[in-house]
């Protein structure tokens, strides 16, 4: 008999719920991570009475009452209302767009005012054939102009009229005065930091930090008689078929001698000159006090293996090589592939935790 049921490589959301699961159902479990702490992305240091988001910013929504409930049985969260901010070259603007944006655009004080100002400035390209002219559509050209263009193009490393069009489906533009990023019910981020979350899951679990899986892959499988993977699906395969490509992101941290840097918690970068897109100011998701601010500032750059793998590129390429990967792993019955890396697909926190459950449930059925 083997002396763990499960090995779980990574400590990320994915295998911490599902470590807790199985330990709640009696199964020994033992996780495993390649970075020295545990949380994955979702990963929070405290620096000095300030709780540093130190993978970017990171807030919990969703509309989903049980999902909420479930996280917040484990860690209580204080409501968080994600209110960007865009500088467009020292122009401050709401978003996402609404009222308040329009007002600040064109002085336009209702929204029978604020409709008819953006149909003015729309381009009505019949067939868009590039994100340009799918944006100067859909959102007219002030809007694209100063909040759309130089973020956009600055995130993909490309000019918008070298982007396809299907990247923007549409624009939401809100016809009301109100600043609140997301539609979800709940919204809100764990007191002291996510952390708390991940301490909670793994409570009474065994956590060895600072191990890397496939640098003693066979020792460790023959410690659990199931294996649940949360790296890279391609990295498990040696990249026998190559290799999947993803986007990622440049933190850049500052520590300032003042209270408040910026005054809100997400500045949008909305010019193309300004090589960073976002700056984050940690101490305001969570009303942290103290006489000093640490603020980050991130730059969109393109992955090679040096970097950590963030977004997948679910283009065709991409999901083809994915699915051929997926083919493969029918012949690792004894492995569940899970979470952003695993499945090579983007998910929100609430829909990470929600796709471990359902595997949690087909596991233990
Ligand atoms: P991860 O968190 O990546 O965990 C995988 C773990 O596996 C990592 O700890 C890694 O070190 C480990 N690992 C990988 N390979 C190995 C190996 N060979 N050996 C040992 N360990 C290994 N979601 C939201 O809901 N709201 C947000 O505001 C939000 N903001 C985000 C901002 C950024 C910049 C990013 C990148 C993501 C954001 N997300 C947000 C998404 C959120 O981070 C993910 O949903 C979540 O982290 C996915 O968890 P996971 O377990 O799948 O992956």
């Amino acid at each position: 008999m083997k002396k763990y049921d499960y090995l779980i490589v990574g400590s990320g959301l994915f295998g911490s719920v599902f470590a807790y699961e199985a330990n709640k159902r009696g199964k020994k479990v033992l996780v495993i991570d390649k970075r020295d702490h545990i949380g994955g992305n979702c990963y929070t240091k405290n620096e000095d009475g300030i709780v540093v988001h130190v993978y970017g910013a990171h807030i919990f929504h969703t509309s989903k009452l049980d999902t909420w409930d479930y996280v917040n049985n484990l860690t209580p969260f204080k409501p968080f209302i994600n209110s960007p901010i865009a500088n467009y070259k020292g122009e401050l603007y709401n978003l996402p767009f609404n009222m308040n944006t329009f007002y600040q655009l064109w002085k336009v004080k209702t929204p029978q005012e604020a409709l008819e100002k953006i149909q003015s400035t729309r381009v009505d390209y019949k067939d868009p054939k590039n994100l340009e002219e799918q944006a100067l559509k859909l959102a007219g050209k002030d809007i694209y102009e100063k909040l759309i263009k130089g973020y956009t193009e600055k995130q993909w490393g490309r000019d918008c009229k070298d982007l396809p069009s299907f990247i923007i489906k549409r624009v939401p533009l809100r016809m009301t005065f109100d600043n609140n990023y997301f539609n979800d019910t709940y919204q809100g981020i764990p007191f002291g930091g996510y952390t708390k979350l991940f301490e909670a899951l793994l409570k009474d679990i065994e956590v060895r930090l600072n191990i890397d899986y496939f640098s003693n892959k066979e020792e460790l499988d023959s410690l659990a008689d199931k294996i649940v993977y949360t790296g890279p699906i391609d990295a498990f395969f040696n990249y026998s078929l190559g290799k999947l490509e993803y986007r990622t992101v440049e933190f850049k941290n500052e520590r300032h001698n003042i209270e408040s840097y910026q005054g809100n918690a997400v500045v949008n970068y909305t010019d193309r000159e300004t090589p960073w897109t976002r700056i984050i100011e940690h101490k305001h998701f969570e009303g942290n006090i103290t006489d000093f601010t640490i603020i980050s500032k991130e730059y969109s750059i393109a992955w090679d293996e040096s970097k950590e793998p963030y977004y997948p590129v679910n283009d065709e390429k991409n999901s083809t090589l994915f699915n051929k990967y997926l083919e493969l792993t029918k012949d690792t019955p004894n492995v569940i592939f899970g979470g952003r890396l695993g499945q090579y697909k983007y998910y929100n926190m609430d829909q990470v935790i929600e796709v471990a459950l359902d595997v949690v449930n087909k596991e233990f059925r």
